[in-house]
């Protein structure tokens, strides 16, 4: 059982948050928790390294945005003793979770659940704090925002879970963020690789990569509500759904950075210049677009998350000469809003119902990108909520 920070926002919700563990426990069945800093502790505890620095020590971030879940964790274990449930609280580190050095966005290397099962054969709940492993070096790392989903799933599949529940503030999945529209509807069931795709265009709801553990590992993970007692969502394999609709869900993004190099020379070897020094500096690019010149320069626009600018920045200006631009143009005001779904793989058009819906509203598209199951555009951030209502709507996704 999973908590997100809104579920453990105060003392009334970690209660509530308790008293569910404890209706399954009464109910027989073998529990761990992970749970998520208090709703809102860990962005103060980024602002607070920003502010000091805005390229800061990754090691030292590290260090201080993991308490937020060690809090927590405690809190759980004590609220859980005074209902009569037997617990204790674990960090990341005594729970086994071993990471890469990759600090900020550490992935998952291994977990070893021989101490977890133990204390729960001897009838103790493990209250583990998510989000947070041990480096290579001996050092706390975390595993990237939202990493608490992923940190429930490993330890689910350490634990041969039979369930890896994700109580959050929404009941479920929904076909995009119930907060835009109203019509989002909720979701019984949701193909793992539809899902994977959401999370990774910016569907909050389930951070990516514990998506792709669950799908790898073969983990059954629901996504349900910690306040209201309905059935949430199944992540489920493909072929378990019936009717495959031309598009699932629509997500949006807001953590979206555009940067253009004007007049970059258009020879071999200039896009290797720009993006393997940021590939060095753990810049994930997404979507790219050159153009093509006639004078024999050409411009190179590319996203970044917003975050990671400062950054950015550094290690373009750092190589300017290797890349041979003078003008790096850098847009935060973007939004990218994707629409997914397997049903693509057999329908024609999708993407064009699309372009001509945001046509419609009025709304220029400044990149473009695709995969199999998923259309994604770059627009400015100010149309965010018109274009995924105007989406949802012209998908026929809009609830009865
Ligand atoms: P937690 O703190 O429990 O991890 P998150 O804020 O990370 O919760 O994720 C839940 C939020 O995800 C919801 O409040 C909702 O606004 C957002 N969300 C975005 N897309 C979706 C979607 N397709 N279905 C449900 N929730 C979504
Ligand atoms: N507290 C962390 C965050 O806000 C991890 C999580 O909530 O999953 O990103
Ligand atoms: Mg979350």
């Amino acid at each position: 059982m999973k908590f997100g920070g809104t579920s453990v926002a105060d003392l009334d919700r970690i209660r509530n948050a308790a008293g569910r563990v404890q209706r399954e426990v009464a109910a027989g069945h073998e529990v761990a928790v992970v749970v998520s800093a208090m709703s809102g502790v860990t962005n103060q505890l980024v602002e607070w390294c920003a502010a000091l620095s805005p390229l800061h020590d990754a090691r030292e971030y590290d260090a201080v945005v993991a308490t937020g879940e060690q809090v927590t964790s405690g809190l759980m274990a004590i609220a859980l003793q005074s209902l009569g449930v037997e617990a204790r609280s674990w960090t990341g580190w005594q729970a086994g979770v071993q990471t890469d050095g990759a600090h900020g966005k550490a992935r998952i290397a291994s977990v070893d659940g021989g101490l977890l099962l133990a204390a729960m054969a001897a009838g103790q709940v493990p209250v583990v704090a998510g989000f947070q492993g041990l480096g290579p070096e001996q050092r706390i790392t975390t595993l990237g925002r939202g990493g608490s989903d992923t940190s429930a799933v490993a330890l689910a599949a350490a634990l041969r879970a039979d369930r890896c529940d994700i109580y959050t503030d929404v009941d479920g999945v929904y076909t995009t963020d119930p907060r835009i529209t109203a019509r989002a509807r909720k979701l019984d069931k949701i193909a793992y690789e539809e899902m994977l795709e959401l999370a990774s265009v910016g569907a909050k709801v389930l951070q990516t990569r514990s998506v792709e553990l669950a799908m790898k590992e073969r983990v059954r993970v629901q996504v349900l509500s910690s306040f209201a007692d309905v059935p949430g969502t199944l992540v489920v394999d493909e072929d378990e759904i019936v009717e495959q609709a031309m598009v699932s869900g629509i997500a949006y993004s807001r953590d979206e950075a555009k940067i253009t190099l004007r007049h970059v020379p258009d020879r071999p070897g200039v896009a290797a210049a720009i993006f393997g020094p940021l590939s060095e500096a753990q810049v994930n690019v997404d979507m790219i677009v050159q153009n093509v010149s006639a004078d024999g320069t050409t411009d190179m626009t590319f996203t970044v998350s917003r975050t990671d600018l400062p950054r950015v920045r550094a290690v373009l200006a750092e190589h300017r000469e290797a890349i041979g631009s003078n003008t790096v143009l850098t847009d935060p005001d973007v939004a990218k809003i994707s629409v997914v779904g397997v049903g693509m793989r057999s329908h024609a058009g999708v993407a064009n119902i699309m372009f001509s819906t945001l046509a419609g509203k009025g709304i220029n598209i400044q990149v473009i990108s695709t995969s199999e199951i998923k259309v994604s555009v770059l627009i400015a951030a100010e149309y965010t909520e018109l274009a995924v209502r105007a989406l949802h709507t012209a998908y026929g996704l809009d609830a009865a």
